[in-house]
């Protein structure tokens, strides 16, 4: 069985063509700048060279027929034609209340769908066009929504309300669903396995690590906290977004500068985070090559990051009564053995540590603690698509 893993957002495509006999990745690509100037399409086919394709990509439909043309394409295809592709598993940024897990795309499921837009009117939009693209390029192929939203439905209420009036949740579902929930989801089970013990028996706390960031308290396999909250940029400091502010600070700034909601919005999403502080990059790789070279604010945005983070981990292990593993991935948490020393040496209290051998290492999973130590850390490369294809896989063989 062949799935089509595809991960829409406004301008870009990104997909995966997975083989579900080995789970081995057949090609990946990216569609970029759809209905801008300039679309292009990058095709890596597994052991053959990539390919560029410039072409005027308008909208979603003309990139995902530019995808099938590539997968099926006598010389850097690797399907021999649309009919081997046996289902698509879409990324669904926001499922509201509604999807506590991926689901089959009906009618019913899109109309929900289009109910969360105004709780996430960046992502969900693409994701609906992403979905609508494939029924009229592939019809009859069984489509999957896999949620970001989805592993976070376990939080219980205590954990997931606003203390504002309760109709603000009644009236217009203001609670924190929390984000990035398919990696959390696949990070804490690799950790399970890689520990040799169940999921069932243990408190783990994942820290997803890139410009988007966020950290998931799971225990007992289910999630029972995270930092995110009713939309992405709530918790950790992150590339262009502040994180937890005071709320205050919001109409106070709003008056001083003069700005109204979507400039504030604007503000706190893409101005704010290392960006803002450091002024030098939201790329974390900039912000730590200025520090190195003396800049005193590149140093304080880092520092402001790993501090936050720090806290997190303390109030989650707060939350579950201890931890067992601590596990940082994606792009900063996978590749950034200063940033997770620089955590890590926050740690001690917990009985647990950084071995500065062990964390030379970047993109692979390994265990990072010292010797003996009572918390185990882990580096852990997530894998979205792979979570995207085993539900697509699980929900379309129950199909039959
Ligand atoms: P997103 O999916 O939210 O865009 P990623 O998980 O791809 O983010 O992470 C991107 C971030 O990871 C960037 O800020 C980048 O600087 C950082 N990153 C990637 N590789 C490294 C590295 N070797 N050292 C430090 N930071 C890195």
């Amino acid at each position: 069985m062949k799935v089509l893993v595809v991960n829409c957002g406004s301008s870009s495509l990104k997909y995966q063509l997975v083989n579900m006999n080995d789970e081995s990745v057949l090609a990946k690509g990216l569609v970029e700048r759809i209905g801008l100037e300039g679309s292009i399409l990058t095709h890596q086919p597994e052991g053959k060279d990539k390919v560029v394709i410039n072409a005027d990509i308008s909208n979603h439909s003309i990139g995902i027929k530019l995808v099938i043309d590539a997968l099926t394409d006598a010389k850097h295809g690797v399907i021999s034609s649309m009919k081997e592709i046996s289902a698509v598993g879409h990324r669904v940024v926001h499922g509201g209340e509604k999807f506590a897990g991926s689901v089959l795309i009906t009618s019913a499921v899109m109309k929900a769908l289009e109910d969360c837009i105004e709780m996430a009117p960046l992502h969900n939009p693409p994701n609906i066009m992403g979905i609508n693209a494939c029924t009229e390029i592939m019809p009859g192929v069984p489509q999957v929504g896999v949620f970001d939203t989805a592993f976070h439905q376990t939080m219980p209420k205590e954990a997931f309300l606003y203390a504002i009036p309760y109709e603000a949740y009644e009236k217009y579902g203001v609670r924190r669903y929390g984000f990035h929930g398919t990696s959390h989801k696949y990070v804490s089970e690799r950790t399970a396995e890689l520990m040799g013990k169940d999921l069932s028996e243990l408190k783990i706390i994942t820290c997803h690590l890139g410009n988007g960031a966020s950290i998931a308290a799971v225990k007992n396999g289910k999630c029972i906290d995270t930092s995110m909250g009713f939309t992405p940029l709530e918790g950790l400091v992150m590339g262009t977004r502040s994180g937890g502010i005071d709320p205050a600070i919001v109409p106070y700034i709003m008056k001083k500068e003069n700005m109204n909601a979507d400039q504030v919005d604007n503000y706190l999403n893409k101005k704010s985070g290392v960006l803002g502080v450091s002024g030098v990059s939201s790329d974390f790789r900039d912000i730590e090559d200025a520090a190195d070279k003396g800049n005193e604010r590149a140093a304080l945005a880092l520092d402001m990051f790993a501090y936050r983070v720090l806290k997190f981990v303390g109030s989650y292990a707060a939350a579950m009564g201890g931890v067992d593993a601590i596990v940082f991935t994606a792009g900063l948490g996978e590749n950034s053995i200063s940033m997770r020393e620089k955590i890590g040496n926050g740690f001690a209290y917990l009985g647990t540590g950084i071995d500065p051998v062990k964390n030379n290492v970047r993109g692979k999973a390994q265990e990072i603690s010292v010797d003996g130590a009572k918390v185990k850390i882990f580096v852990i490369p997530t894998n979205e698509e792979l979570v995207i294809a085993r539900d697509t896989k699980k929900i379309c063989s129950e199909l039959a």
